[in-house]
């Protein structure tokens, strides 16, 4: 842990009530104002001219990152992983999502249309594009380097595996350097062996994992990285799902090994081939782990144009919990008809939610649409609330007398459905 200003202070003249006391000659006006400029890290310890050996350990131990953020790929497409500060997401966010590699072999025959596939992988959600991160490229063949600068023209971050790749070529391609051990305390014999070489850019992989010691393993790994700054284990962790003993083939058991791995506690999860269905699980997976617990994604409050909006368009309300303002927009957007979408600041909480923390209620609704301006937006006076708070709809009702309250579904997957009935009732065109 980081040392604070005021842990920091007890080892300065100014703590200590030496005679150098609040001398001034690192610019401070007292050492109480150094120690917390030192703690926010903006000043060097260097200033003070009488920092005691004792301190300087302290502060340089305490500065060390639990675990190293290694950097790798093109400069113009990096990936960056590690740098985690806790062991369980619910004490502060985890930092850098786990990259999420494909395995391809130099020697594969459809190697290019692998490449392809990869490349050209892409999912929106929640706003944002998930794609696949690096390629693992193995060593089994001799056109291993002419398959490494294939990939690297289409700058996507190389991870290079198998015998015999020298220590150039990684730094070529900016790859990370891959130490394994077949067990945990083999790699930390070999992480200490390549730290004493001066290697940096260290990611840990434990060869001989199975289905039963997986969890055990990374998880001894990451504590002892978190917990005990031990330094030969204080790096990214990377797992070849093929090396994992005790899972078969099958999509489901590979998606539940992924799953896992983005859980407890791989950085870096190589999958054998691109599965759409396994990418697109671990992605949203991913997505969910790293988002910070503390902050729920939110979009803006205001009206949304969902296609290609006219006067007599559906009104949509419903909360500003990313998932959610997402989900209903792509359910109209398939719909193929046309809508606005009016967002309600719920501090980015779902529709329930949000209704049981009184952040959706029907004055909350009624405001926003009067500030919405909506009503000169169409000519009919419909509202589509969420099936969930139908509870909410005489509320309303008594605030918005010009309007009808349509009751909505509770799932935004049978919006499809429901357009269709809205359209035949209230004769609306599609777009
Ligand atoms: Fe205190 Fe700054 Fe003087 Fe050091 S240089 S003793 S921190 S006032």
């Amino acid at each position: 842990m980081k040392l604070t200003g005021l842990q920091i202070f007890k080892y300065l003249p100014g703590g200590k009530k030496e005679p150098e006391s609040n001398c001034k000659e690192c610019g401070c006006p007292t050492c109480m104002a150094f120690g917390m400029k030192l703690a926010k890290g903006d000043m060097s310890i260097d200033k003070c001219p009488h920092i005691t050996d004792e301190l300087r350990q302290l502060f340089e131990s305490s500065s060390q990152p639990q675990q190293e953020e290694i950097t790798f790929g093109p400069a113009e497409n990096p990936v960056k992983v590690g740098n985690e500060t806790v062991m369980y997401r619910h004490d502060k966010k985890f930092v850098n999502p786990t990259c999420i590699a494909v395995r391809l072999d130099s020697s594969d025959a459809d190697f290019e249309a692998k490449l392809e596939k990869i490349k050209n992988y892409a999912v929106d959600r929640v706003g944002e594009t998930l794609k696949i991160d690096a390629v693992a490229l193995f060593n089994t063949d001799d056109t291993f380097l002419q398959k490494a600068e294939i990939i690297a023209e289409n700058e996507i971050p190389l991870i290079l595996a198998g015998e015999n790749i020298e220590e150039e070529i990684l730094k070529k391609y900016n790859a990370p350097t891959i130490v394994s051990g077949a067990t945990v305390d083999e790699l930390i014999k070999n992480s200490q062996a390549a730290l004493d070489k001066g290697i940096k850019n260290i990611v840990l992989n434990v060869s001989k994992l199975s289905a039963e010691n997986l969890i055990e393993n990374l998880t001894r790994i990451r504590k002892a990285a978190i917990e005990d700054k031990f330094r030969p284990l204080g790096f990214p962790v990377i797992t070849f799902h093929r090396e994992v003993q005790g899972f078969s083939s099958d999509p489901v058991e590979q998606g539940i090994l992924g799953s896992v791995l983005v859980c407890k506690y791989s950085n870096i999860i190589v999958l054998d081939e691109l599965d759409e269905a396994i990418a697109y699980a671990l992605l949203t997976l991913r997505q969910n782990i790293y988002t910070d617990p503390e902050k729920p994604l939110q979009i803006e409050p205001g009206v949304y144009q969902v296609g290609e909006v006219d006067e007599n368009s559906p009104v949509f309300v419903t909360t500003n919990f990313a998932l959610t303002y997402f989900s209903v927009f792509s359910e109209i957007e398939a719909s193929n008809v046309s809508s606005y979408l009016i967002i309600t600041p719920s501090d980015g909480m779902s529709v329930l939610t949000a209704w049981s923390a009184d952040k959706l209620n029907g004055e909350i609704i009624a405001k926003t649409i009067k500030e919405s301006n909506i009503d000169k937006l169409v000519n009919h006076r419909r509202l589509i609330i969420p099936g969930y708070v139908s509870v909410l709809k005489e509320e309303i009702q008594d605030e918005l007398p010009d309007w009808e309250v349509v009751i909505g579904t509770n799932e935004a997957v049978d919006i499809v459905d429901f357009l269709m009935d809205y359209q035949k009732k209230y004769k609306v065109l599609s777009s």
